[in-house]
């Protein structure tokens, strides 16, 4: 894409379920593109965006990626993932307590191989953490690669870009619905989408320290500059809901857990408590707010995250719903 070449790690395109009990249930024509179902690492969006960042390391000679997120980051997960089909070293900087137990992707991380480094959030900058990490590394010979938060920079976005000229083909036209955290698989989406009948809107899924449509601008020219591309935007093209931050970023919810419960009941797919359950919450409201119309035909990106799930906070949440269907036998 553009002039920048991808180390294949993915069977592309991703499978499309047609969600039948829902679409009957909701009247909309409701689509899932299975990005989920990946292949690395338990799979999720963040693959697409590898493809991309492993082969621009590769083509630097680095022996090593290093990247950051929460303690919890999928992203993290599949960087480690696809350092580790790649032979190469991987860590993991996380501003983050330790969160009790070696759980969910953080157990990933180090069955990966991956080493994980977690520093209290006490306001040192996370560059300061990444360079003292990166230097222990390269004073051992390693040569690293640093992907910034869920690989959403010029590079990884392209995988997005990617992402829509599948649902071009697979769409004539529809209305595209995803969560949007670091912004990369959105604005990727944004780009490849601009020609076409099919409309994006992203979920916010956690707060933005500065304006989101002001962000969304910048990363736009950013982009702008390094795929040459030849429109501009203004705010006002952004289709982003903020109104469904749900108590904050991967905060457990009920709210969130019911959509997850009628997902799940509904169609036997699995949706995450930090993104994609938060966005089918959304969705529903928008379905009861009027903003998405009857028969309106919804393509929603299951973007992976299935272990989060399992992270201590939300497991506890989900055990005390759920604790009522489990009976022990005596
Ligand atoms: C990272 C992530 C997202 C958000 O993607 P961004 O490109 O960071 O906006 C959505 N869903 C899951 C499961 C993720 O891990």
């Amino acid at each position: 894409m553009f002039g920048y070449p991808k180390q294949s790690c993915l069977h592309l395109p991703t499978p499309i379920s047609y969600l039948s009990n829902l679409s009957d249930r909701l009247g909309i024509e409701f689509y899932m593109k299975r990005d989920d179902l990946t292949e690395f690492g338990v799979g999720g969006n963040k693959l697409r965006k590898l493809e991309y960042l492993i082969y621009d390391a590769k083509e630097k000679g680095a022996t090593m990626l290093i990247t950051v997120g929460g303690a919890q980051t999928n992203h993290g997960r599949l960087t480690a993932a696809v350092a580790a089909k790649n032979q190469m070293k991987c860590a993991i900087v996380a501003m983050d307590d330790y969160p009790g137990i070696l759980s969910s992707n953080m157990l990933l991380d180090r069955i990966f191989g991956a080493y994980v480094f977690l520093h209290k959030p006490d306001g040192t900058p996370l560059m300061d953490v990444v360079e003292r990490v990166a230097d222990k590394f390269e004073s051992q010979g390693e040569r690293c690669y640093f992907i910034p938060m869920g690989g959403s920079n010029e590079i990884g976005a392209l995988g997005y870009y990617e992402c829509a000229q599948e649902l071009k083909q697979e769409f004539k036209s529809g209305h595209v619905i995803v969560p949007l955290g670091s912004m990369g698989t959105y604005m990727g989406l944004f780009c490849g989408l601009h020609d076409s009948d099919l409309t994006l809107t992203g979920i916010q899924i956690m707060p933005y320290e500065e304006d989101i449509y002001t962000y969304a601008c910048n990363y736009f020219n950013k982009i702008k500059e390094s795929w040459h591309l030849d429109f501009d935007v203004t705010e006002e093209d952004f289709d982003i809901a903020t109104d469904y931050l749900y108590g904050g970023y991967n905060v457990p919810s009920e709210t969130v857990r019911n959509a997850i419960y009628d997902m799940a009941r509904s169609e036997a797919i699995v949706l995450d408590p930090c993104y994609t359950g938060k966005t089918y919450a959304a969705l529903l409201d928008m379905l009861n707010e009027g903003k998405i119309k009857k028969d309106e035909t919804i393509i929603f990106i299951h973007t992976g995250g299935l272990p989060g799930v399992y992270t201590p906070s939300h497991q506890k949440a989900f055990e005390a719903e759920l604790m009522d269907g489990v009976t022990i036998l005596g």
